[in-house]
């Protein structure tokens, strides 16, 4: 009695897998990897990436994964270079293949740049606008397509009702299909940081007509900032592909009746990449360290300098106010101006006697000769223009403060 219960409990547990083998053999030994878009279609673009590209490196990943890890299935791709192919040869070359699997894998893109995370399509009817705005942008493809109005029965991407247009269409292997989105959903979310978007049906075209168990997977949106760089890294590429193939090992051992251990994340992102990736974190932190100190030391620097600056100036005031303080008027003569404050040593002040300078309107004015009247004063004057100083004239201080001739004179007046 009990053996009989196991009996049954196992062929109930086996019913999944009989539908599978209605259409296919019971091993799963081949597999269709399509890398969305290519060549001069380019797909979504991102800040600094496009679509095509991403899809391409993930896409061959995947496939190294599989070549690796599971040696008795065989990968094809739709492309292996950045080429254009018409989304029909996609459909067409898994037919062609017999395959038991495709899986075509897209970035998504939204105009809203926050709109985040992982979603996979099954063919169907979109139950919701977005979901039909979805299938549009990626069907958009085929508008360059020779004969695609053939090639789809007549379909019209650009048709309000293209949505509609799908009505009738039966999935034929809609649970497998489903079976499968919802494993690369879970293992999406189990191995990155991306929010999980679920599960969706709308008609894709490159769906439509691949008549073998078919996805269509959005890792990401490019449109994104923080999603597109993830999806531009080694690792990120490796965890997303990583995904896709512990979802494919899941399904194989499914149909197969199988109950192989998966291997893990760490076992299928080559540790070259997670070391690279460590190191590039440190380094991005040793940059961002030094930077930091260079602009703490460049701070510090400029304080100096100010505080310097300050000191010096007040150093400057000082001299002038302290230099030479007299009650008396003194007749000097003005040679030069200058921006910059000279030492006495300056080769431009060593003929001159008794150099004095004094600042007036942010330059330095540069007299020479000290007597107690004009006519001395000027006599000075005349005998310099010799040594060059044509333009030099007067200048009269008192309390070393300039003064004018008839200041001068009243000052004198008053003291004698
Ligand atoms: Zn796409």
């Amino acid at each position: 009695m009990k053996k009989l219960l196991i009996l049954l409990l196992l062929s109930i547990n086996t019913l999944p897998y009989t539908i599978a083998q209605q259409t296919n053999s019971s091993r799963f030994s081949k597999i269709v990897i399509d890398p969305g878009h290519g060549g001069d279609k380019p797909g979504a673009k991102g800040k600094r990436s496009l679509e095509k590209d991403i899809n391409l490196a993930v896409s061959l990943k995947l496939g190294e994964l599989i070549n690796n890890h599971l040696p008795g299935v065989k990968v094809v791709f739709t492309r292996t270079k950045d080429v254009d192919v018409d989304l029909i040869n996609r459909s067409r070359l898994a037919n062609r293949e017999k395959a038991d699997l495709f899986i075509s894998i897209h970035c998504n893109a939204a105009p809203n740049r926050t709109a985040y995370g992982t979603e996979t399509f099954v063919m169907g009817l979109a139950k919701s606008q977005a979901n039909i705005e979805a299938a549009k942008k990626e069907n958009a493809d085929i508008l360059t397509e020779a004969n695609y109005a053939e090639n789809y029965d007549g379909f019209d991407p650009n048709s309000p009702e293209s949505n509609i247009f799908f009505a009738l269409y039966q999935n034929a292997y809609l649970e497998q299909s489903l079976s499968l989105a919802d494993k690369m959903q879970k293992h999406y979310t189990a191995n990155t940081k991306l929010y999980d978007r679920g599960v969706k049906q709308a008609p894709y075209l490159v769906l439509y007509k691949t008549s073998v168990p078919a996805v269509l997977t959005e890792i990401g949106f490019i449109s994104n900032e923080r999603e597109e760089k993830y999806l531009n890294t080694e690792k990120g590429q490796y965890e997303i592909a990583a995904s896709i193939f512990q979802a494919i090992f899941n399904y194989k051992n499914r149909i197969e009746g199988k109950r192989i251990a998966t291997p893990s994340i760490s076992e299928l992102i080559p540790q070259k990449v997670i070391r690279e990736e460590q190191e590039r974190i440190k380094r991005e932190e040793e940059e961002r360290r030094i930077k930091e100190e260079q602009d703490r030391i460049a701070f510090e620097k400029q304080k100096e300098i100010e505080a310097q600056q300050q000191g010096k100036e007040a150093k400057e005031k000082d001299s002038i106010e302290t230099e030479e303080e007299t009650n008396g008027v003194v007749y000097r003569v003005q040679v030069f101006v200058d921006k910059a404050k000279l030492s006495k040593e300056d080769s431009r002040l060593k003929d001159l006697e008794d150099v004095w300078m004094y600042k007036d309107d942010k330059m330095w004015k540069y007299t020479t000769g000290n007597y107690n009247n004009f006519n001395q004063a000027n006599e000075y004057r005349i005998s310099l223009k010799d040594k060059g100083y044509k333009d030099a004239f007067v200048v009269i201080f008192h309390k070393n403060k300039r003064i004018s001739l008839e200041r001068a004179k009243e000052l004198e007046k008053n003291n004698n």
